[in-house]
């Protein structure tokens, strides 16, 4: 059925209007965006009063077992190496259906957030023993499972991850991530032939990193990505003792070898691109790729700070990602693009009208349109065709009352927290209504069974 979303206001290009509806069609996308539009007879009106309403937040860069990890890698002594201990312990205990609950879990606090659709970076493929399933596709096939049983869109990013680095042996805590290319690529093949014409689900491609995969392999799986016209995501340049190895073995940077290389188009996207020089600034906006900044996870982990500024101003996209799951909050995420480097240089407005561009409305569409860009999600913007994925924030809502029609996007970016989320919809249904969703209470309850009993 077609709904017409009545809200006090209503983020259009960037600015909110007032008296504006979104009217959808029956198939889930955005029909019109009117002032003063009449229901159509029969059509379901939705009267959203105190209500604004944005397009939803696409969440790029997820690895939902993640989630599990979460406040376990917080003591003094910590480092990237050990913190990444913590994970493989938890991904070595996980059954089919504990990486389904706790997929569950990441999905349900991301569409409390506003979250509609997740680009899942998924490398968990073999059992706990290393060996494979009879069913190449079962772990990934229990997150897309995950994310239609939460309700939320999914690209699911199926990882390639053959080494544990150059010249190393295999790593015991990466058995489960291990395949053969040719085993990762008649996988790929066939979940791409499972999830074809799916507009809830669809696949990606994700090299993991320079380090987990050797030059020829990588050529190979993006040309494969290519033929078949699918998004490419890998990590890249996060730290840089991974530039030091990347120039052992390749003699150069991780970008600048993508770059000469030709491994980078529109259609790919950079994970972190934190440790770049100015000529791979250069390069990336020359090709077009996107960089998903994760800066939650990259202060936890001690990354570095993005450079921003420079590459927005070279005009490179942007998208974000919750990454390790510290915190699922893709407005934390945007503002601290900008934070950051308020702290690194010492100076205010970094990211403010590059371009033209206000800061606010800069920074909520990376978090909006441009992950929906690097995923291909076709949302993100409210306009007519797009999938009719988007939410609601409660103006009376402690941290927002009283805030201006002009200056609320600077203040839903700069302060909103989930508490202020109150509906959200994916292709038109609703999935969160007055802040809950309607499998919560199960969601978490089978959440915490799991994660006692991989922590016990
Ligand atoms: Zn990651």
């Amino acid at each position: 059925m077609s709904t017409l979303l009545k809200p006090e206001l209503l983020l259009v290009d960037g600015k909110f209007v007032s008296g504006a509806a979104l009217q959808t069609t029956d198939d889930g996308k955005v029909e019109s965006v009117e002032r003063d539009a009449d229901a159509l007879p029969g059509e379901r009106v939705e009267n959203l009063r105190g209500k604004a309403l944005l397009p939803g937040l696409v969440n790029a860069h997820s690895h939902s077992f993640q989630r599990l990890i979460r406040g376990r890698s917080e003591t003094r002594g910590d480092n990237f190496w050990s913190w990444r201990n913590v994970m493989y312990a938890a991904a070595a205990k996980l059954s089919p259906e504990d990486v389904h609950d706790v997929a569950r879990m990441a999905f349900l606090e991301m569409a409390l957030n506003g979250i509609t659709t997740v680009g899942e970076f998924h490398y968990l493929h073999r059992q706990p023993d290393g060996s494979a399933y009879a069913n190449g596709n079962e772990l990934a096939e229990q997150v897309v499972a995950a994310a239609r049983s939460v309700g939320i869109r999914i690209c699911l990013l199926r990882s390639a991850y053959f080494r544990a680095g150059f010249g190393m042996p295999p790593d015991p805590g990466q058995r489960r991530f291990y395949e053969l290319p040719d085993e990762f690529l008649r996988n790929a093949e066939v979940l791409l032939d499972r999830l074809q014409d799916d507009v809830t689900a669809w696949l990606g491609i994700a090299p993991h990193s320079i380090r987990a995969v050797p030059l020829p392999e990588l050529k190979q799986i993006a040309d494969w990505a290519r033929a078949n016209k699918l998004k490419l995501h890998l990590h890249a340049a996060e730290q840089r003792v991974e530039l030091e190895q990347c120039i052992a073995e390749h003699g150069t940077t991780p970008v600048r070898l993508l770059a000469d290389q030709g491994l980078i188009d529109r259609d790919t996207t950079l994970i972190h691109a934190v440790h770049i020089s100015d000529d791979e600034v250069r390069d990336l906006a020359q090709s077009g790729a996107t960089v998903c900044a994760c800066p939650t996870t990259e202060r936890n982990l001690g990354d570095g700070i993005v450079r921003a500024a420079e590459a927005a101003e070279a005009g490179i996209a942007f998208a974000f990602g919750t990454d390790s799951q510290t915190q699922i909050n893709l407005l934390e995420d945007a503002r601290e693009l900008e934070y950051h480097l308020r702290l690194q240089q010492e100076k205010r407005l970094l990211l403010d009208h590059i371009g033209g561009v206000q800061l606010a409305q800069r920074v909520f569409a990376y978090a909006s349109a441009g992950g929906a860009d690097a995923l291909g999600a076709n949302s993100g913007n409210l306009q007519p065709g797009e999938w009719a994925d988007c939410f609601t924030l409660d103006l009376n809502d402690a941290a927002l009352a009283g805030t201006s029609q002009q200056h609320l996007l600077s203040a839903i970016v700069f302060t909103a927290d989930r508490c202020a989320v109150r509906d959200v919809w994916v292709r038109g249904k609703q999935i969160v209504a007055d802040g809950r969703h309607a499998g919560q209470d199960e969601i978490i309850t089978r959440y915490k069974e799991v994660s006692r009993k991989v922590w016990t």
